[in-house]
């Protein structure tokens, strides 16, 4: 253990020095003054030094400074705020000694010394040293596992929900989030809205410019959806292939349609070369919504199969476009 002992008497020194070096595994550092100390330590500008000490004992009265005011500023300083100062003192008065834990220092030592007290206080300020590091030890391990394992969860979290292409929800994650929303729609009599994506002639698109291709455009189209939701509660994802779904949560059909065709001129926008398209020379999606307000009489299902046929109208009808299910023609059905 190294001791820093900061007392201007040369008799003092000596004698510390002989009792605790004599006692055990301890090493002594003296400093006659104040500026001593702190150039020791590095306080006050006079060096960067750091060094590790273990106990400071500080004697009250220093020809440069108070041992009381020596003892703040050392505690003043964020890397010795845990080392224990113990004062030395002759003055046994209460206010001496409040004034001596008030500046932070741990223990007091009666002057003249005696060596039993000298030791017995030096080793619990040791024991109580050891403790507070063991603890503070303890605390940062705490601490790493705790963000580490915060890490681990938001990975796992990520491979659970995200589509690892697009970086979007994945179908998971919808299902989750839709069986949520369904819920609160039904709870509240509030309208749900589906929207159902897809992009046109994809395949040709694939053959034309090659899968990789295909994939960067998917990743674009997804970061386009994405863009055009403005709602805390709006919520995309890729349902599948070239498939992806926006679920609007209070969104009645008109708001729904629009926000659809939003995203359909935002990948209109991407200005993304197709030139097999059949519909237009840039990639395109069609788009199905459908709104409703669930009951417990409807199935979650209903929605999605109403948005999905809305999507098979928009792409009967020629593509590029979007369809909502209250304009279906009679008797329409996916064949
Ligand atoms: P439609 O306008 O009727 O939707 O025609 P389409 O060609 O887009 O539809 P189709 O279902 O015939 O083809 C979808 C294509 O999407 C086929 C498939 O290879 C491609 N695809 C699905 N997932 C991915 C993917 O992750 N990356 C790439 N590059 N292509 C994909
Ligand atoms: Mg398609
Ligand atoms: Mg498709």
């Amino acid at each position: 253990m190294k001791i820093l002992v900061v007392d201007d008497s040369d008799d003092a020194q000596k004698i510390i020095k002989h009792y605790i070096e004599k006692a055990g595994d301890h090493t002594t550092i003296p400093a006659t003054s104040a500026a001593e100390a702190y150039r020791y330590l590095g306080i006050n500008g006079e060096s960067q030094n750091c060094p590790s000490i273990d106990i400071l004992l500080l004697d009250v009265v220093l020809e440069d400074d108070s041992g009381l005011h020596v003892c703040k500023t050392i505690k003043a300083d964020p890397r010795y705020s845990d080392l224990p100062i113990l004062i030395m003192t002759s003055d046994h008065s209460s206010e001496t000694l409040e004034e001596a834990f008030q500046s932070g220092a741990m223990d007091f030592i009666q002057k003249p010394l005696r060596k039993a007290e000298l030791l017995a206080r030096i080793n619990s300020a040791l024991q109580i040293k050891q403790e507070m590091d063991q603890r503070k030890q303890r605390e940062q391990e705490l601490l790493k596992s705790s963000r580490e394992l915060k890490i681990a969860n938001e990975v796992l979290q990520n491979l659970f929900t995200i589509d690892p292409l697009t970086s979007i929800n994945n179908r998971g994650h919808f299902d989750m989030v839709y069986d949520q929303e369904w819920k609160r729609a039904k709870r509240e009599k509030l309208p749900l809205c589906l929207v159902i994506l897809d992009v046109d002639f994809f395949k040709l698109y694939n053959d034309t410019y090659g899968h990789q291709a295909g994939d960067n455009c998917l990743i674009r189209v997804a970061d386009a959806i994405s863009s055009s939701l403005h709602r805390a509660g709006d919520f995309a994802a890729r349902y599948g292939g070239e498939e992806f779904v926006v679920l609007l949560p209070y969104t009645n059909l008109e708001g729904g349609k629009i926000v659809a065709e939003e995203i359909r001129q935002a990948i209109l926008d991407l200005k993304i070369e197709h030139v097999k398209s059949m519909v237009s020379p840039i990639i395109s999606i069609s788009a199905g919504v459908c709104s409703l307000v669930p009951t417990n009489e409807i199935s979650p299902e209903k929605l999605i199969s109403q948005a999905d046929m809305a999507l098979y109208f928009a792409k009967k009808s020629g593509r590029n476009q979007v369809q909502q299910c209250d304009a279906l023609p009679d008797g329409f059905s996916i064949t």
